[in-house]
């Protein structure tokens, strides 16, 4: 069978290339549904894109690369798009924007906007070998048990990363980038909880905080979270990945309150209030009596110097822990690293050195942060891609 283009992956980017490729795509998925991961995402409603969304919110070794694609197909073209399949929406924080009813309503609406182009789509079906012909990419698939033969003139890979191999993840694309000859920059989980061996904050498991979590030169101001083997939350999933195995992550307990203040206050004002009864008015109680422990918490506001005030300061507002590693690809939403964006052209996502070759979404090395980014950088790839190809 011949094609024009043929697409690996029935993904976010993967359907929103189809929808825009033009005539002669074939889209291919080896899982039993397109768009798994966006049916699971934002707990059933999809946190499809962010109002505010900016080439700050990615990493990437070359910070950079995202800004055409997100440039040319903006936050506000995918909203256009949502309210154009009359698909209701709401921002619930931070610029997050997610479907009113369920995140199916994406998938329908890319399912019918790939329709509306023409797009194939054959689903359970496996990717055995790719090899270009000096022409053409000639593709091996079986397809529920049938060996079928794919000769196509552009290869889109929108395969994802590594990340919930439960679901399909197979980080197909990074043997194809190595196959043909590009780099891949090494893959690692983002967006994931950190845990610690020791489990010691088993007893604190679903205390919850507002934080502010610093991993190397990057904070995030939100929830933090207590589990069984260590800790999780947005400001936590958030720094996740920006930490390497072996650094500490730094936590401020009392984000944003000048604590010393305050708490030289509470000693004139209150001095006969034990310390562990004025730090429950700035934490969880369970927290504050876990604390107690580690940072000796003791005694009634009038025993405690300014000194020693200042030391309990730095223990609850910069608190230095290193975690002994992550969850893994496990529950990680996103992969961080994957085909190394100098081996692509930023306006197209087409690899520069092999014609008619390209990578989409989550496995090139650009990946974003928690709150709609990541399906952004794959509308935004995705039909930056399309539009090449179309126009090629
Ligand atoms: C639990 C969870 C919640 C998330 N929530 C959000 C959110 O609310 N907002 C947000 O912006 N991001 C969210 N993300 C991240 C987001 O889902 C991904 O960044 C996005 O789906 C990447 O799109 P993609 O098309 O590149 O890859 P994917 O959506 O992963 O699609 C890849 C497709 O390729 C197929 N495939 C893989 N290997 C093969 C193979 N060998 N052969 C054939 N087919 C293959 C897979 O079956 C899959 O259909 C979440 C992720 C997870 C895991």
């Amino acid at each position: 069978m011949k094609v024009q283009t043929l697409i690996i992956g029935a993904g976010a980017a993967g359907m929103m290339c189809a929808a825009h490729a033009g005539a002669g795509v074939l889209v291919v998925d080896h899982a039993r549904a397109a768009g798994e991961k966006i049916r699971i995402s934002g707990g059933g409603r999809c946190n499809f894109t962010n109002l505010h969304c900016a080439p700050d919110n990615f990493i990437s070794q070359n910070r950079h690369f995202a800004k055409s694609a997100l440039g040319r197909y903006t936050q506000w073209d995918f909203i256009s798009l949502v309210d154009a399949h009359g698909i209701a929406w709401h921002e619930k924080t931070l610029g997050q924007l997610f479907c009113d009813t369920s995140a199916k309503d994406i998938i329908t609406m890319l399912r019918a906007e790939m329709d509306r182009a023409g797009a194939q789509l054959w689903l359970q079906t496996k990717v055995e070998s790719i090899r270009h012909d000096g022409v053409d990419f000639v593709v091996s698939l079986m397809r529920q048990d049938r060996a079928v033969t794919v000769t196509a003139r552009n290869l889109v890979m929108a395969s994802g990363g590594k990340s919930i191999p439960k679901m399909g993840a197979t980080g197909l694309a990074y043997q194809v980038a190595a196959d043909f000859g590009l780099r891949v920059v090494m893959p690692r989980p983002g967006l994931v909880p950190l845990t610690f061996a020791d489990e010691r904050f088993k007893p604190l498991a679903g205390v919850a905080a507002p934080a502010r979590v610093t991993a190397g030169n990057t904070s995030f101001n939100e929830a933090l979270l207590f589990t069984h083997r260590g800790l999780s939350g947005p400001a936590v999933l958030q720094a996740s990945s920006y930490w390497h195995e072996g650094e500490a992550i730094g936590i401020d307990l009392i984000p944003g309150t000048d604590l010393l203040t305050r708490l030289q206050q509470h000693r004139s004002n209150d001095p006969r209030k034990a310390l562990t009864t004025i730090m429950s008015l700035y934490l969880p109680g369970r927290l504050v009596d876990y604390l107690a422990e580690g940072f000796a918490l003791t005694g009634t506001m009038a025993d405690q110097s300014d000194v020693r005030l200042t030391a309990i300061c730095a223990a609850l507002q910069d608190w230095q822990i290193t975690p002994s590693g992550s969850e893994g690809y496990r529950t990680a939403e996103v992969t961080i690293g994957g085909i190394d964006t100098a081996a692509l052209s930023s306006q197209t996502m087409a690899a520069k050195t092999c014609p008619g070759l390209y990578f989409i979404g989550e496995c090139v090395d650009v990946t974003g942060w928690l709150g709609g980014f990541n399906f952004q950088w794959a509308w935004s790839s995705g039909w930056a891609a399309g539009q090449a190809i179309r126009q090629a």
